[in-house]
């Protein structure tokens, strides 16, 4: 099977979800948000046809990486090869964040048998469309403030969306503070 993407996988990004990331750029997307960052990645013929068995072998060389994170383009339009390769990285030990232009509505709306296999094996999802209106620097990990972070497995169970707490480490370490 193949994966057709947008450049080569981008290890080390501190600004793609918490900890050290490695980037898969897909390709494609059909979303026309004004003021997209990546309209190169806009193309669904563009990029190249990469062979899954090659990305599984590099997820399987990395070192020092938290997680991996689906970007682009939107990786919802190729949920089968993503869904793929989330499963291998968890395998990996590592943890799964995805870029959506779609709102998880959206995404549940479908019933696409593949994009809920994609969707049960990520662990974070930023949701919706880039809306210059709605721009800020001061958000964390996104781009405008209508687009959300999401625990995804949460959101699933509770049939709602449920925020990621961004702070849960800060958190956790204050809590431990509270008992020494
Ligand atoms: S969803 Fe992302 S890649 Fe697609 S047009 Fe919007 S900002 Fe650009």
């Amino acid at each position: 099977m193949k994966i057709r993407l947008a450049a080569d996988l981008q290890e080390d990004s501190i600004v793609d979800g918490e900890g050290i990331r490695t980037v898969i750029w897909t390709q494609g997307c059909s979303h026309n948000c004004p003021f997209c960052h990546n309209p190169n990645t806009h193309d669904f013929n563009g990029g190249e046809l990469v062979d899954l068995d090659d990305v599984i072998e590099r997820l399987e060389n990395l070192r020092g990486q938290a997680g991996v994170t689906f970007s682009g383009g939107d990786p919802m339009f190729q949920p089968k090869a993503c869904a793929i390769l989330a499963k291998k990285i968890h395998e990996l030990n590592m943890n799964v964040w995805a870029y959506t232009g779609f709102t998880f509505e959206e995404l549940l709306e479908k019933g696409n048998k593949d994009i809920l296999d994609f969707l049960n094996n990520i662990d974070v999802l930023i949701d919706g469309r880039f809306e210059i209106d709605k721009k800020s620097m001061d958000l964390e990990f996104r781009g405008s403030s209508n687009q959300r972070i999401i625990d995804v497995k949460k959101s699933l169970e509770n049939n709602e969306v449920v925020l990621y707490n961004l702070n849960k480490k800060v958190e956790k370490k204050k809590e431990t503070l509270l008992y020494i």
